[in-house]
């Protein structure tokens, strides 16, 4: 049972509309990461749980998702409120200025209407957690770009209010997915094949012009990863990978990297986290 009562769960003060940021502002009314979308995918999530707990959650959060869509809703419309009787705001979005007269509409800051498509249901509570925990987290950077983009002072602080919400859901959902006790990539009943979950493709190979190079991470230079390097040039009869005889290769650039080649040099890496274990199937090579 839903009941609106009438209040904002936030109060919404803005100092001169802005039409242009008001359509900015739809991507989160009627956008892929909006408040809509939120709302309908924890709410439907809800309906199909049959864990008592975790519907309660999905409920209580998609629920404030439609108060924060109110929220943004109005906000947007306060900005865009001067398309309908200004022709210099209306340039900023004839759709909204002709069809719309001035309202916000289910649409994002492209004017691409909302789409059910958008929501991520899959009725495995795991799986529908981590898309919740990866919504969150897109809500949160849209919403940091708007306030980047925002200049007024009463707007802005309506949407780091939102922008806070965003995390606060985002740990609820990461607390619920803990609490399930899942093994990270035990997802479903079926187990993985054997041999072939643990190797690295690694099928982007050689230099290119603008200096990209094939690079080592705890993604593929671990204990635990078998790397293979250019697979579709290389020949193999597995049991569990099945036989295939490449042909041979002409011209360096397709030539794959061998274990003679200098890869070393290839250890660089933007983050701290991915210098982690940097080395170990070179170790393990060792061992062996
Ligand atoms: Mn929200
Ligand atoms: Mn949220």
């Amino acid at each position: 049972m839903y009941h609106h009562v009438k209040k904002l769960m936030y109060t919404v003060s803005i100092g001169e509309a802005d039409a242009r940021f008001g359509k900015m502002l739809l991507e989160q009314f009627g956008g892929a990461n909006g408040e809509l979308a939120a709302a309908m995918q924890y709410s439907i999530q809800g309906l199909n749980c049959d864990d008592p707990g975790l519907k309660d959650l999905l409920m209580d959060i998609g629920t404030e998702e439609l108060s924060h869509l109110e929220v943004i809703g109005t906000l947007a419309r306060t900005h865009l409120k001067p398309t309908k009787s200004s022709r210099a705001a209306a340039d900023a979005d004839p759709l909204i200025a002709i069809c719309g007269g001035g309202g916000v509409g289910l649409y994002n800051s492209a004017g691409n209407a909302w789409t059910a498509d958008y929501l991520k249901i899959t009725g495995e509570l795991d799986v529908d957690l981590r898309s919740n925990i990866a919504a969150e987290a897109r809500a949160k950077i849209v919403y940091e770009r708007l306030i980047d983009f925002c200049d007024d002072a009463g707007s802005k602080d309506a949407l780091q209010f939102l922008m806070t919400r965003e995390i606060t859901h985002m740990r609820a959902f990461m607390t619920a997915l803990a609490a399930m006790e899942k093994p990270p990539l035990a997802i479903g009943l079926i187990n993985p094949s054997a041999k072939i979950v643990d190797q690295y493709f690694n099928t982007s190979t050689g230099k290119g012009e603008q200096g990209e190079q094939d690079l080592l991470g705890p993604w593929n230079d671990d204990t635990s990863v078998e790397r293979i390097d250019a697979p579709a040039f290389q020949s193999f009869a597995d049991p569990q990978l099945g036989t295939r005889r490449a042909e041979p290769i002409e011209g360096a650039e397709l030539a794959p990297p061998t274990q003679e080649a200098p890869q070393p040099m290839q250890m660089e890496h933007a983050g701290e986290g991915a210098k982690r274990k940097r080395g170990a199937h070179k170790e393990k090579a060792a061992r062996e």
